[in-house]
């Protein structure tokens, strides 16, 4: 049987794909979790496409995440485009006067109060570059370094400069609304700067039947400086490598990237690598050369998912960039892995039960390893522990517990009713059950994990069975 794949493909949803016959084209290419930008969905096309998801997954584990704008910063609409040229004065006002060629309104009234004079402005995910002057109430002077055109609602970036804008503001609120109303599985929070503004989301989501898992983008250089209680609240970790690298001088986002999967491996966060993996294939059948070694890398870093964005939500080819990153990873992952999780710090017992049976899986060259999980014990400790074969078949009671597994690297979750009767023939059951729904054949070798199964009669258990 060719060994499926480990690394997850979580692809972007936007104008070229939001058709039934896109979404099941792209789940049938290999995506397993789908991403809603909230900085640009509105909620009736939120709910339209969360429900072609479901319809095109069919019952299959195929997750949803929602991605909240957070605090971004956007200069005003403007009628028509402008040009801008090198070493022009240019004024950001905070009031609401209208914009002229030689002025534009932003989102957030404190500007002003935030920035000082020699900070950078960035327009445009850095195409236009701007130095500040002088700051006044209601205004910014500044001059164009880098000129370009000033177009409608464009995000600004402040490398280095706190924003003292709230983690949330109105709009994530009621985007939270909406999407808890959807039963995402997961909810991104961009421009995460700090712990509390986890705290905050996950305070947001705490009244929902089935909260989501939360995913801390990283994307900032607050963001990079308090990465360790960023870790300790989230539960997943987004690189997003789009605003990072221009918030932080480029040539450190390699360094920055490698950091954060070390670490997130060194602690079992699970880890997302996003954004321009495969971008000139929005307008391109293939990929250059340097975005194959780019997903190569990812994937080498043994990161739990790969992103696209507009690859998938506004490309030509949204399908063959799934195929394209499909195809890289799983001729990468044959090839070995960084293992950064052998630094990791075992301290629970489960990780220590979890690591001894990828061991065995491993040495036994094992074609899966299987886990009895009720609420999700035990398969994010497997996936941290990076099996180099096996899959890790995640045997699932309903299908939002098996959602929330399909970001973890190596997880293949599947439903399964296992919870009745003597611990010895559920196993027998479940693997009969698995062949003869071609995920495992006659004669593999797989690890089971009995952790969940044991219930009161037995300790937790490894066993190797033969299918
Ligand atoms: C990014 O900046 O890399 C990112 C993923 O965020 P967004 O696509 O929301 O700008």
């Amino acid at each position: 049987m060719p060994r499926p794949r480990q690394t997850k493909i979580l692809a972007t949803l936007g104008p070229a794909t939001d058709s039934l016959k896109a979404v099941t084209a792209l789940i049938d290419a290999g995506v397993d979790i789908f991403r809603l930008n909230m900085s640009h969905a509105r909620h009736d096309w939120a709910a339209r496409v969360a429900g072609l998801i479901r319809q095109a997954a069919d019952g299959r584990p195929i997750a949803v995440l929602a991605d909240l704008q957070g605090p971004a910063i956007r200069t005003a609409s403007v009628e028509t485009p402008f040009q801008l040229q090198p070493g022009q004065p240019f004024t950001f006002t905070t009031d609401d006067s209208e914009p002229s060629p030689q002025s534009v309104g932003v989102n957030y009234p404190g500007l002003a109060d935030d920035i000082s004079p020699g900070d950078t402005i960035l327009i445009d995910n850095g195409l236009i570059r701007m130095k500040v002057l002088a700051e006044k109430t209601g205004a910014i002077e500044c001059e164009v370094l880098v000129g370009g055109e000033m177009g409608s609602r464009r995000h600004i970036n402040l490398p280095g400069v706190k924003v003292n804008l709230p983690a949330l503001t109105q709009k994530d609120h009621a985007d939270i609304k909406c999407v808890l109303g959807l039963e995402v599985d997961f909810i991104a929070l961009s421009f995460v700067r700090e712990a509390k503004d986890i705290a905050e989301l996950r305070a947001a989501v705490a009244d929902a039947p089935r909260p989501p898992r939360l995913v801390a983008k990283i994307e900032d250089q607050h963001a990079v400086k308090h990465l360790d209680p960023i870790l300790e609240a989230t539960d997943v970790i987004m690189i997003a490598r789009g605003d990072l690298g221009v918030e932080c001088p480029y040539e450190e986002l390699p360094i920055i990237q490698r950091r954060i999967a070390k670490l997130c491996q060194q602690r079992g966060c699970p880890v997302i690598v996003a954004t321009h993996m495969l971008e000139s294939m929005i307008a391109s059948p293939h990929p250059t050369r340097a975005e194959v070694t780019d997903v190569a890398n990812a994937v080498f870093e043994q990161a739990d998912a790969i992103m696209l964005s507009g690859e998938t939500s506004v490309g030509k080819f949204p399908e063959t960039c799934v195929e394209v990153a499909d195809r890289i990873a799983k001729r990468i992952e044959r090839s070995g892995g960084a293992n950064y999780h052998k630094a990791a710090q075992l301290n629970d017992p489960r990780e220590k039960l979890a690591h001894s049976a990828v061991r065995m899986a491993n040495d036994l060259d094992a074609a899966a390893l299987v886990v009895f999980t009720r609420e999700g014990r035990m398969v994010p400790e497997a996936a941290w522990m990076r099996p180099r074969r096996a899959s890790i078949l995640a045997l699932c009671l309903n299908e939002p517990v098996a959602r929330a597994f399909a970001l973890h690297r190596a997880v293949r979750p599947v439903v399964l009713p296992w919870d009745e009767g003597d611990p010895d023939e559920v196993t027998d059951f479940a693997l009969a059950e698995l062949a003869k729904r071609e995920i495992l054949q006659t004669g593999d070798t797989v690890v089971v994990i009995s952790s969940e199964l044991a219930v009161e009669s037995i300790a937790d258990s490894i066993q190797m069975r033969t299918v």
